[in-house]
């Protein structure tokens, strides 16, 4: 790589944060970190009437539990300060100006109605929404058709303006794609995009050319929904005089929905029921509450993981890696082209493998808040990381956890005994009191076990036969670690309340 590599992921920040915007940090600080280069990030909050509350927090609060916190950001500003585009605010005017003195861009001075009425005149059948371009341009209020007189007159009186770029007809703007090879569009197709609004604000267009012109960006990697605006922004890295410094473009594949076609959206989270945001986002307007990755119980690592396979493999049949590992073989060379469709199923399982990988100390950490939501206290951690160890096989979430292990906390509350009643008998109930009569000390589950075998077989009856009703005794239900490993774990008083509590209700 011949320069210092600088990449930047660049979000609007007005809501929840998609894992699609994840998927691009992602790519962003792999390919950063594979090249010993600078991540950055840059806020790009230049639409007011789009602010959020707390938004710009969040969206730190994301990168963080992620681990892909940036080399330079509004928080850890680097030599490019500000990293917030409302702060630039001076920078962009100058550029705007220069394009309307070069004839690439026009004052434009036309109200809301004009525009309407605009839209209304070239409205037809084939073009139910004309656009602001070469084909209606000519008819409009702007400084291409007012003489400089008028133009000036028009501003001196404070009456507001916007700088439009104007798009050339019949012209074809080519570019490389480091993900989709050579990509051309005809420029007649895309309309004369406002570049600075009437409040001073630079719009997206104009900004996110100049910040990356500014910041020295190297290469800008985006998602696909953005490929569209890429002429607008290459005529202007031209139009500017910066081609040479233009960054290298890659449009990331879209994230798609499971089922038919089309972007994986907030709406079919709801519907198929997981969730889209890395966290939970609160809307502060309307204070609705959507559940996150975190919240769901991921781990930050296996989200990481789900997030690179969303586009991405490494040519080989490895599916589970570490962040490190990411950084070490990450290539766009094999990145997709096409969409890639989630699959939430699939995602739990890398989140189950990490969970195996994870260590067990960290686990009782981060799964301790959902045996709190279920009610259970767990006092004493040294027992969680204990249980967190009986269970993790079986956990696909950190919320598993305390479906899997609040039993050897707190005794089950019901029972499944529709699966022990039909088979109960009275040498079964004899049988189990017998034990616990004899048990006296805790000894190792194996002992525990071979104990209660042969007495079964003196008595008459198969171990096999009175297990799963040991089991429904001590657990609740049909599932959790061995029996004996349970009896270990909660000692020989609660085992034998348990007991007892069943027999009880089975005379
Ligand atoms: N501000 C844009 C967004 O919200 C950034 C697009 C780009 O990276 O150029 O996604």
């Amino acid at each position: 790589m011949e320069n210092h590599v600088r990449v930047r992921f660049a979000p609007s920040p007005t809501g929840g944060l998609h894992l699609g915007g994840v998927r691009t940090v992602l790519f962003n600080y792999l390919f950063a970190k594979k090249h010993k280069g600078t991540f950055v990030l840059r806020v790009e909050d230049t639409d007011q009437t789009r602010f959020v509350e707390g938004a710009e927090q969040y969206i730190f609060d994301c990168l963080n539990w992620a681990g892909l916190n940036p080399d330079e950001s509004p928080l850890n500003p680097g030599a490019y300060a500000p990293y917030r585009q409302s702060e630039r605010k001076p920078m962009y005017r100058q550029y705007a100006e220069q394009l309307i003195a070069q004839c690439n861009a026009y004052y434009a001075f036309d109200t809301p109605e004009e525009l309407e009425q605009m839209r209304e005149q070239y409205k037809t059948p084939e073009n139910p929404s004309p656009q602001y371009d070469h084909r209606t341009r000519g008819q409009m209020r702007n400084s291409l058709n007012l003489s400089p007189a008028e133009v000036q007159e028009l501003i001196d009186a404070g009456t507001p303006y916007v700088i439009r770029i104007k798009m050339p007809e019949n012209e074809t703007v080519q570019f490389t794609d480091l993900i989709r090879g050579s990509i051309s569009n005809e420029t007649q197709l895309v309309d004369d995009k406002v570049l600075l609004k009437s409040d001073g604000m630079p719009t997206y267009h104009l900004a996110v050319v100049v910040d990356d012109y500014l910041m020295k960006i190297t290469h800008a990697f985006r998602g696909e929904e953005w490929l569209p605006s890429a002429p607008i922004h290459i005529l202007l890295w031209k139009y500017l005089g910066w081609e040479n410094e233009m960054p290298h473009w890659a449009h990331l594949p879209l994230i798609l929905k499971p089922d038919g076609n089309g972007k994986l959206s907030k709406r079919d989270g709801e519907r198929l029921g997981f969730p889209v945001f890395a966290m939970e986002w609160k809307d502060p307007k309307t204070g609705d509450i959507v559940e996150g990755f975190k919240e769901k119980g991921f781990l930050p690592e296996a989200f990481i993981n789900i997030l690179a396979m969303l586009g991405w493999n490494a040519g080989t049949e490895q599916e589970i890696f570490s962040l490190e590992e990411l950084c070490d073989l990450f290539s766009l060379e094999r990145v997709h082209k096409g969409g890639a469709k989630f699959d939430y199923e699939k995602a739990k399982w890398y989140n189950q493998q990490h969970i195996q990988r994870a260590d067990n100390a960290r686990l009782a950490q981060l799964s301790k808040p959902y045996f709190e939501a279920k009610g259970v206290t767990v006092a004493d951690d040294q027992k969680l990381e204990q249980a967190v160890a009986m269970v993790k096989e079986r956990c696909h979430l950190l919320s598993d956890f305390a479906e899997q292990a609040s039993f050897l906390f707190a005794a089950p509350v019901t029972h499944d005994l529709d699966a022990v009643k039909p088979k109960w008998t009275a040498e079964k109930s004899a049988f189990f009191t017998k034990w616990m009569d004899g048990l006296a000390q805790l000894d190792e589950p194996a002992a525990m076990e071979a104990a209660f075998g042969a007495l079964a077989a003196e008595e008459g009856l198969k171990k096999g036969e009175l297990m799963m009703p040991l089991r429904i005794m001590l657990v609740g239900g049909k599932f959790g670690p061995g029996v004996f490993d349970i009896i270990h774990f909660i000692g020989l008083e609660e085992t034998k309340t348990r007991v007892q509590h069943v027999l009880a209700a089975l005379a």
